[in-house]
């Protein structure tokens, strides 16, 4: 064997996974198209994270936190959502939950970052942790007995157990046949940094307007100019979000404070603009022989929720321990049991939520005479039900 796991894809799930597994008497082989340097300095795309309590405390075990500028933190304190050019809203406050804030804000880039050099640290640590950048996985292939990778350059490498951490539109997972059920929603997210006027008092909007929904994340002021600061999220048609990409800064601003009714100000964009097409995936299975997939490869969000990585992290905890248990008591690290155990675990702690999601997009961005009539009715009754409130704020803050 050349690695008792072979992880496909150093993205953040696939570094914390790493980063999990080291320390653990198993040699870990992570394969990533990326270069080394843009694995130790990843760029800005534009992504802010929404971290719940139960993410960050597993960052802390994974070393990861203290990897981060703590201004680079932002508290999450509360969240509203608003509805068309209405300004009620539904507020969900950190007092429903067990700390002072909902959960925490943190750019994709650091996270990633962050990832790699607890990776870096593990592997100085124990020496368990082989890298191969620049390389792109051409096939897999399994059986009871042993996995096979190939890379691009020809070389083939055999493990105990292959994981699919290769995004939500993973190749590793369709080339071990697995299905996935897909859903392209027919729209892109525009994310940006942006400064404005009003303070946003570190609450983050989802507003489900007509035509567009419109997102505010709140950061920490801009380090330079100390202006209020916040990470911006657009979705509209791709035809629409291709006029915004190509607008000049001023332009953009200036437009992007009317879409907000400047509710927060005049509005200027700092960073650069980065589009995501929205598309949600869920696999018929996310194991199979010697594979299982994590992160966005075992369940691709709608970013509405917040749960991309969070879910990732989630699924990194409850497959590692498998994995660490198994190798503790002397048993096989790819043997059927432990991955259908974890299958059936993440499977339930994401499915639900997953389909919620679907469920609230669906209703929020149909603008019939009657959607917009329930979409009235349901957000009136969602701020009246503090039992609703206080399990989305747990799911939030969550159980730590
Ligand atoms: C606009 C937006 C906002 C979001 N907001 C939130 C949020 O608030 N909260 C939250 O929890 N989540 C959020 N998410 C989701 C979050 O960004 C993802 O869940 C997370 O980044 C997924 O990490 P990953 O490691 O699974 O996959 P990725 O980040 O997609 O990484 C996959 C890695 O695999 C590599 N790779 C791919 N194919 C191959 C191959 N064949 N061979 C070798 N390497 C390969 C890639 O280069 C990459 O490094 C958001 C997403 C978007 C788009």
């Amino acid at each position: 064997m050349n690695a008792d796991v072979i992880i496909v894809g150093a993205g953040p799930s696939g570094l914390c996974l790493a980063r999990a597994l080291s320390g653990q008497g198993l040699r870990i082989t992570l394969i990533e198209k990326q270069s080394l340097e843009e694995l130790s300095a990843p760029s800005f795309d534009g992504r802010e994270i929404a971290l719940t309590q139960d993410s960050v405390g597993l960052m802390k075990e994974l070393g990861l936190w203290g990897n981060i500028d703590p201004h680079a933190k932002s508290p999450l304190r509360d969240a509203k959502i608003l509805n068309g050019n209405s300004n009620f809203s539904m507020n969900i406050s950190h007092q429903l939950g067990k700390h002072q804030e909902l959960g925490w804000l943190i750019s994709n880039h650091l996270i990633r970052e962050a990832a790699f050099k607890s990776v870096q640290q593990a592997i100085h640590e124990h020496h368990d942790i082989t890298i191969l950048p620049n390389q792109k996985v051409t096939n897999v292939r399994a059986n009871n007995q042993i996995g096979i990778v190939n890379l691009e350059g020809g070389i083939e490498l055999k493990t105990q157990l292959i994981i699919a951490a290769d995004s939500r539109f993973s190749e590793t997972r369709r080339m071990m046949g697995i299905a996935a059920e897909m859903h392209d929603f027919g729209k892109n997210m525009l994310v940006c940094c942006m400064s404005h006027e009003k303070p946003h008092e570190h609450i983050a909007w989802e507003w489900f307007d007509y035509g567009q929904t419109l997102a505010l994340l709140p950061m920490n002021p801009d380090p330079v100019t100390g202006k209020y600061r916040s990470s911006v999220v657009i979705t509209v048609d791709a035809q629409e979000n291709k006029l915004l990409m190509e607008q000049s800064s001023e332009e953009f601003s200036k437009g992007v404070t009317k879409r907000f009714m400047s509710r927060l100000g005049l509005m200027s964009l700092i960073s650069t603009k980065h589009s995501y097409p929205l598309v949600s995936v869920y696999p018929k299975n996310l194991v199979a022989s010697r594979f299982a997939t994590i992160g966005d490869a075992a369940v691709g969000m709608h970013p509405v929720t917040a749960h991309g990585f969070n879910f990732g992290l989630l699924g990194v905890k409850t497959l590692a321990r498998e994995i660490i248990q198994a190798k503790q008591a002397g048993l096989d690290i790819g043997n059927s049991d432990l991955l259908l155990r974890y299958q059936s675990r993440h499977r339930s702690q994401t499915r639900p939520l997953f389909l919620i999601t679907r469920l609230i997009t669906d209703i929020y961005t149909k603008e019939s005479h009657p959607a917009k009539l329930l979409r009235k009715l349901l957000i009136h009754a969602g701020e009246n039900l503090r039992p609703l409130k206080r399990v989305i704020a747990l799911s939030l803050s969550g159980s730590r």
